[in-house]
C-alpha cells in the first residue's frame, strides 16, 4: 500500500473527541475542597471561579484503534511502535485489537490564571480540571463500548509500573504524531504532560479483572484502585 493508502487508513481509525460535555457544579467543587464552612468572600471567589472555567472548559480525548502487528518477549509492537513491558505482553496474548488513547482536561482550563499566591484558588482550579479529565475519560470509555460493542476492558497506562515505564509515552504519542496539533497535549523532554491533568494509556478487552495497582508495591497513593498482590507481582515475572 502507498504511503498516502496508509496515511488514510491511519487517519480512518484515529478519531478525536472535543464535543464531550461537562457541567460544573460551584456546590461539588465547594464540597470537594472542604469549604463548606468558609466564609462568603471565598466562596465567591470559588464561584466566580467555578463560572469562568466552565465558559471555556473543553476536555477532549483522542484514541486509535490499533492491531497487534507482533508478539515478541517482554514487548509487542503496535501502531508501528514497540512498546516494551512484561506485564503488557503478558496482557495482550490473546488480545489482537487494542485502544490507545490521550485524554486530558483541555488547553483552555490550563490557561486559566489564578494568582500565584493564592493556594486555595489554585487547589480548586486543579480540582476543577480533575473533573474535566474524568469527564473526558467517561466519555471515552461510553463511547469505545457504543461504537466497538466493548465488554469487559482492562487498561495500563505508561508511567504507571516500573515495568512499562513512562518514558514509553514516547512511542504512544508516536503513535498519533502531532497531539499537541491534535488536542492541545504536549508530551515534554522527561515525559510529562503538559495540561498535567491528561493521561495517556490503552483500553484492551479482557475477561480477567485487571489493574496496574495490583502491581504496584507503593505504600500511600490515594488513587490506589486495588490491593496489591505479591503472588500476582510474581506470575508476571516483576518480581521474584
Ligand atoms: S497504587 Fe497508585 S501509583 Fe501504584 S499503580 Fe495504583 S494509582 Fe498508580
Amino acid at each position: 500500500m502507498c504511503w498516502r493508502g496508509k496515511a488514510q487508513k491511519a487517519a480512518k481509525r484515529m478519531q478525536v473527541l472535543d464535543t464531550i460535555p461537562f457541567n460544573l457544579d460551584a456546590a461539588e467543587v465547594i464540597r470537594q475542597v472542604h469549604l463548606s464552612a468558609a466564609g462568603e468572600e471565598i466562596v465567591a471567589q470559588v464561584r466566580e471561579l467555578v463560572a469562568v472555567a466552565q465558559e471555556v472548559a473543553r476536555p477532549k480525548a483522542i484514541y486509535e484503534v490499533c492491531y497487534i502487528e507482533n508478539k515478541q518477549d517482554g514487548a509487542v509492537d503496535v501502531g508501528g511502535v514497540t512498546f516494551t513491558s512484561r506485564v503488557l505482553r503478558a496482557n495482550l496474548d490473546a488480545v489482537e485489537r487494542i485502544f490507545v488513547y490521550v485524554a486530558t482536561c483541555g488547553v483552555e482550563l490550563n490557561q486559566i490564571s489564578t494568582p500565584s499566591d493564592d493556594i486555595l484558588l489554585r487547589y480548586c482550579l486543579d480540582v476543577i480540571k480533575e473533573q474535566a479529565l474524568a469527564a473526558a475519560l467517561r466519555h471515552l470509555r461510553q463511547h469505545l463500548k457504543n461504537k466497538y460493542a466493548l465488554g469487559k476492558t482492562a487498561g495500563m497506562n505508561p508511567g504507571s509500573l516500573e515495568d512499562w515505564p513512562i518514558t514509553e509515552q514516547r512511542n504512544l504519542f508516536a503513535i498519533f504524531g502531532d497531539v499537541e496539533q491534535l488536542i492541545g497535549v504536549k508530551l515534554t523532554e522527561s515525559c510529562l504532560m503538559i495540561p498535567n491533568k491528561s493521561v495517556s494509556g490503552i483500553t484492551f478487552p479482557t475477561e480477567v479483572s485487571f489493574a496496574s495497582c495490583q502491581l504496584c508495591p507503593r505504600e500511600i497513593c490515594s488513587n490506589r484502585s486495588a490491593p496489591y498482590d505479591p503472588e500476582l507481582a510474581r506470575e508476571y515475572g516483576i518480581t521474584t
